[in-house]
C-alpha cells in the first residue's frame, strides 16, 4: 500500500492555517493536533450520551453519536488510506462531525431550528462549527480549539447561502458552489454508511423492524443470501452481523473503486483543482441506487414507527418547553450562558440547549417544570 499523499490531497505544509496563530505542532501533524483537541473537547465526551435515533436511555446497546463517529472514523480512514488521501484530517473531520447536534437526535434539532426560526434558524453543522470555533473553552488565548481551515471547512459539510456569507473563509465554496477537499467528502458518505448500516442493526435490535421486511430491500436481500450461503444454518443476532458486516464491506469496497476511477478521471493536480471539479468521492450508480432504496425503507419503517414518532413527539415537546421557558425568563440560565444571553438572547439559549444530552435535557425539563417536590 502506498505511504505517500497524493498531490490533490491535504498536505499539511500547505494548508490555510488556524485563525489565531501558534507555534508548530512538535512530534505530530497540524491535522493530528486537531483529531488530539477535538477528543478531549468537552463536546466530544457529550457525544456518549447523545443519540440519532433512539433515546439515550433506551437501552445500552444501541449507537450514541460517541460511537457513531468513532464508526464514521474508523470507515472513513480507510476509504482515505486506500485513496492516499490524508488519514489525519478524515480522522479529524469525521470525529468532530456531530459536536453540534442537539439532544434526541433529529427531531431534537427539528425542534430547535421551529424555536429559533425568527432568530436566524438553528443548523447542526453549523452549530458544529461554533463548538469547535466559539463553545469550547480550554484556552488562553482564544475561544474553541483554534483547528485548521480544512477540518472546519470539512465539519461545515451544509450550510445556507445567508451563513456562508457571514462566516468568512468556510463559507466561500458555497457561495462560488465549490466542492471541499476529498477529505471532507470521504467523510461525508463515510457518515451514511455508518448510519444506515447501524440503523438496520439497531432497528431489527430493537423489534421495531423485522428481517422479513428488510428482506424486501435489495442490498440487504442480496447480502443475507450470501451470509446464508456461507452459514446455512445461522439466525438471530448472528446472521444480521454477517449480513450487516457484507454490506459495509460492499459498500466501502464500491466507494473506494468508484472514487478512485473518478479521480483517475478527473486527473487533479492539486486541491484547488478537487475545489472546481464535481464530487469525486461516489459511489457507483447501481450501490447508489441500492442506497436510496435502503434510505426509504429506513425513512417510512423505522424513522416513521410509531414507538419512535412518540419518543421524537416527547423530544420535541421538552425542547419547545425549555426554549420557551428561558425566553421568557433568561435569568433561569446557568451564569455562563446569562453573560452570553446580554449580546443575543435566543442564540445563547439555542447554545445551552444544544449542548445538553438526551439525559439532562430531561432532567433540566423536569427541574424547570415538575411542581413535585423533590
Ligand atoms: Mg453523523
Amino acid at each position: 500500500m502506498m505511504s505517500e499523499l497524493a498531490p490533490y490531497a491535504a498536505h499539511t505544509e500547505s494548508s490555510r492555517g488556524r485563525r489565531f496563530r501558534e507555534a508548530p505542532p512538535r512530534g505530530r501533524s497540524e491535522y493530528q493536533r486537531d483529531r488530539d483537541r477535538i477528543i478531549h473537547s468537552t463536546g466530544f465526551r457529550r457525544l456518549e450520551y447523545k443519540t440519532q435515533v433512539f433515546v439515550n436511555h433506551e437501552g445500552d446497546l444501541f449507537r450514541t453519536r460517541l460511537t457513531h463517529s468513532l464508526e464514521v472514523a474508523q470507515i472513513g480512514r480507510s476509504v482515505a488510506r486506500h485513496l492516499s488521501l490524508s488519514e489525519d484530517l478524515t480522522e479529524a473531520i469525521t470525529l468532530a462531525h456531530d459536536l453540534g447536534h442537539t439532544p434526541f437526535g433529529h427531531s431534537g434539532q427539528d425542534a430547535l431550528n421551529d424555536c429559533m426560526k425568527p432568530y436566524g434558524g438553528f443548523e447542526h453543522n453549523l452549530q458544529s462549527l461554533r463548538v469547535v470555533d466559539v463553545l469550547e473553552q480550554r484556552y488562553g488565548a482564544f475561544d474553541g480549539l483554534n483547528l485548521t481551515f480544512e477540518t472546519r471547512e470539512g465539519i461545515l459539510k451544509h450550510c445556507s447561502l445567508k451563513n456562508a456569507r457571514l462566516l468568512g473563509d468556510v463559507g466561500e465554496r458555497f457561495i462560488r458552489r465549490q466542492r471541499p477537499g476529498l477529505e471532507a467528502q470521504i467523510a461525508n458518505l463515510a457518515d451514511e454508511i455508518a448510519y444506515n448500516n447501524h440503523d438496520v442493526d439497531d432497528g431489527l435490535r430493537s423489534g421495531l423492524l423485522e428481517m422479513e421486511q428488510l428482506a424486501t430491500v435489495g442490498i440487504f436481500r442480496r447480502h443475507m443470501r450470501a451470509a446464508l450461503k456461507a452459514y446455512p444454518k445461522i439466525e438471530g443476532r448472528r446472521l444480521v452481523h454477517e449480513t450487516v458486516r457484507r454490506m459495509i464491506d460492499t459498500l466501502v469496497t464500491d466507494l473506494i473503486r468508484q472514487s478512485a476511477a473518478s479521480i483517475r478521471a478527473h486527473a487533479p493536480a492539486s486541491v484547488d483543482d478537487v475545489r472546481k471539479a464535481p464530487p469525486m468521492i461516489r459511489f457507483s450508480q447501481r450501490i447508489q441506487q441500492e442506497q436510496i432504496e435502503l434510505k426509504q425503507f429506513l425513512r417510512s419503517n423505522l424513522y416513521r414507527h410509531y414507538r419512535v414518532s412518540r419518543m421524537s413527539s416527547k423530544a420535541r415537546r421538552i425542547i419547545t418547553d425549555l426554549f420557551q421557558a428561558f425566553l421568557a425568563e433568561p435569568g433561569l440560565l446557568p451564569p455562563e450562558f446569562q453573560t452570553r444571553a446580554e449580546t443575543d438572547t435566543p442564540r445563547a439559549i439555542a447554545d445551552y440547549i444544544a449542548g445538553m444530552t438526551d439525559r439532562y435535557a430531561i432532567v433540566e425539563h423536569r427541574r424547570l417544570f415538575s411542581i413535585d417536590v423533590s
